[in-house]
């Protein structure tokens, strides 16, 4: 693969990319800008799997992106605020951020400070006003410890990258009616189950088991 379209063709190949927003979407962001090494060869960025990104971190397989947005893509409406855990590369805050515009919001917080600085390189070089318009924030910090502001009242949506151990309370608390999250949810360095959970207008929660993942973990404040 040596291109983001034909990356895309793939994951529309696979089966992975099913409906044409969340195809336009990821042809509009270039994985080629996220994946930090300037002279990464053109097969690796646009295979079809996890890649280093620094910082003993990893941007996600397309694959994953592409399920993430298909699982939340009723809810990635013009408008909408959206979190995004853990958002490394910044490569899905990005593609969540066209979803949302004009008149939304994603918040992407990252706990490494230097990958956070990094992914706004990045989004600057593959969007150049995506940052300055509002639309797209970027915020270093731990998303168990104090990086959540209380004046973030709630998210439409939510997308965690990294897997927790059990459900958050200090996420789940933050879903707006109506709202929805996909998470990681197992024991560290195995395998885990990507789980929805969806507030209903009502403010019920209901939780369903998607499909089995692997994802790096999602760490308390002081663990490494
Ligand atoms: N969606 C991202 C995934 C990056 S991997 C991408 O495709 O680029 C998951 C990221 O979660 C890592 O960068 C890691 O540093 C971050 N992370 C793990 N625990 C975190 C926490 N408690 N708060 C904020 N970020 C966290």
């Amino acid at each position: 693969m040596r291109s983001q379209d034909q990356l895309v063709d793939l994951l529309v190949a696979e089966g992975a990319v099913k409906h044409k927003d969340i195809d336009r979407v990821l042809r509009a962001v270039d994985r080629g800008f996220f994946c930090g090494e300037a002279n990464m060869p053109k097969h690796y960025i646009y295979q079809d799997s996890p890649l280093p990104i620094g910082y003993g971190e990893t941007i996600s397989a397309p694959h994953m992106h592409a399920t993430c947005l298909e699982i939340l893509r009723t809810h990635l409406r013009p408008g909408a605020r959206v979190l995004d855990v853990g958002s490394g590369s910044g490569y899905l805050s990005a593609a969540m951020a066209l979803m949302v515009s004009p008149g939304g919001k994603v918040i992407g917080i990252e706990k490494h400070p230097e990958l956070a600085e990094q992914s706004k390189q990045n989004i600057r070089a593959a969007m150049p006003d995506m940052l300055d318009s509002g639309v797209l924030e970027i915020r270093a910090g731990n998303v168990l410890g104090d990086a959540l502001a209380s004046e973030d009242v709630g998210f439409d949506a939510i997308h965690v990258g990294a897997a927790a151990d059990t459900l958050p309370d200090v996420l789940v608390n933050k879903l707006r009616h109506g709202g929805r999250m996909v998470i990681p949810v197992g024991q560290q360095w195995d395998y885990q189950i990507l789980q929805l959970v969806d507030r209903d207008v009502g403010g019920k929660i209901s939780k369903k088991n998607l499909m089995g993942v692997r994802y790096v973990p999602l760490t308390r404040p002081g663990e490494e």
